[in-house]
């Protein structure tokens, strides 16, 4: 019942975290742009231009939990970024 509980508390969070994501990618005209570096089995890697650094970030989906990581600085410390927002 705990279990559950928090496994549903989770699930808030990271519906929340995407739909942040998905705003920060709107909000910087980022949607749309990640490119797909490599298609893995258990994840996929997206290169998403960096506006403030040049260059691109790698976001990183992995499968498994359905978890996005990325390459930034705020994506490092696992705040939503616009970033994981594109892919
Ligand atoms: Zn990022």
């Amino acid at each position: 019942m705990a279990a559950m509980t928090r496994s549903q508390a989770q699930m808030r969070t990271r519906e929340k975290w995407e739909a942040r994501a998905l705003e920060l990618a709107e909000a910087r005209h980022l949607a749309g742009t990640a490119r797909l570096l490599e298609q893995g089995f258990l994840r996929g890697l997206y290169g998403v231009p960096s506006r403030t650094a040049g260059g691109e970030y790698v976001v990183i989906e992995e499968r498994l939990h359905g978890r996005v990581t990325c390459s930034c600085p705020a994506g490092m410390r696992h705040f939503p970024c616009s970033h994981a927002g594109a892919h």
